[in-house]
């Protein structure tokens, strides 16, 4: 198979049956100082891009042989929508999905434009980058193609969130030194609050980065993700074992469901034992409920105040 790759299995969507659309070589029109793919000039088009009908035809090989799935996901050795045929991929891709839910995953920075907005609007699952609150932030951890501005990435997400039917995804990533200020959250979250989004993800560097940039820690992450309100957040960070857990009363532990839903993940990353045992209760005298979004599981205060 050429585009067809997995299942792997990610935390954040679940089991994941990935299409690559820039199988040949990185397409990508930002050179991000944490990509894990090799360092590379920024450019705006996939050179000699698959054709629509020999992904369909991998694809429903595929299918026939994966059954367990749970979601379809386009992406690219770089930027996958800058494939040009992406309307006509996604719409003969429904008519085969039998079921299983479709996914993007795309640096953001094109959806201010109406045809991308138009295809998008058919995936289930659409995830977008935005690292940055600021163009001098943008563009010094994403290095984006010049004519690319964070402020019309912006108005872009705003617009499409309000027709968008399925699950909205903003992923935040952080690299110390960068985007890892109060002052970048706060309006991060500004932007946010404007946004109708079904949950954020947060992470840092996890595998060597293209230059040289460095992570932030488990702790600081958890600080920054408070700064959000009210939407639920994922933290993604390989070292919350060394983080030391904290004693949370069943006010606590309500309140904090109440302004930020956490992964069970993440529960048992900050809760102590004691806390823990605490958070079962709530779970058992239904205080606390578990909500899907987007294939992962997040719990939240049923009660309001
Ligand atoms: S948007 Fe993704 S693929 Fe493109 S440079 Fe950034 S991390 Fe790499």
């Amino acid at each position: 198979m050429r585009y067809i790759f997995g299942p792997i299995n990610s935390r954040r969507f679940g089991l994941s049956l990935g299409i690559d659309l820039s199988p040949n070589e990185k397409s990508c029109n930002f050179d991000c100082l944490y990509c894990e793919l090799k360092a590379s000039k920024p450019t705006s088009f996939i050179k000699n891009p698959p054709k629509v009908e020999d992904i369909i035809d991998e694809l429903k090989e595929a299918l026939k042989k994966f059954k367990d799935i749970d979601v379809i996901t386009v992406t690219a050795n770089g930027e996958p929508t800058l494939y040009p045929h992406l309307l006509e991929l996604i719409e003969k891709i429904n008519e085969i999905k039998n079921g299983y839910k479709t996914l993007i995953l795309s640096n953001g920075s094109t959806i201010y434009k109406k045809d991308i907005q138009k295809a998008l609007l058919k995936f289930d699952i659409v995830k977008l980058s935005l690292d940055c609150a600021t163009q001098k932030c943008f563009k010094k951890l994403d290095r984006p193609l010049k004519e690319i501005s964070l402020e019309n990435i912006i108005e872009g997400i705003k617009e499409f969130s309000k027709e968008f039917k399925g699950s909205l995804i903003v992923e935040i990533l952080v690299v110390k030194g960068i985007n890892d200020k109060e002052e970048e959250f706060k309006k991060l979250n500004e932007i946010l609050q404007q946004i109708k989004v079904a949950r954020v993800d947060i992470g840092t560097i996890d595998r060597p980065p293209a230059y040289r940039v460095e992570p932030i820690r488990f702790k600081r992450l958890l600080e920054l993700s408070k700064i959000i309100k009210n939407i639920p957040i994922s933290i993604a960070h390989r070292k919350k074992i060394d983080f030391k857990k904290d004693d949370f009363n069943e006010d606590e532990i309500l309140n904090t469901l109440r302004h930020r839903p956490l992964t069970k993940d993440d529960i048992e990353a900050i809760f102590s034992k004691n806390s823990l045992k605490i958070f079962d209760k709530l779970l058992k005298e239904k205080k606390i409920i578990k909500k899907s979004v987007a294939n992962i599981d997040f719990y939240t205060s049923s009660i309001d105040k």
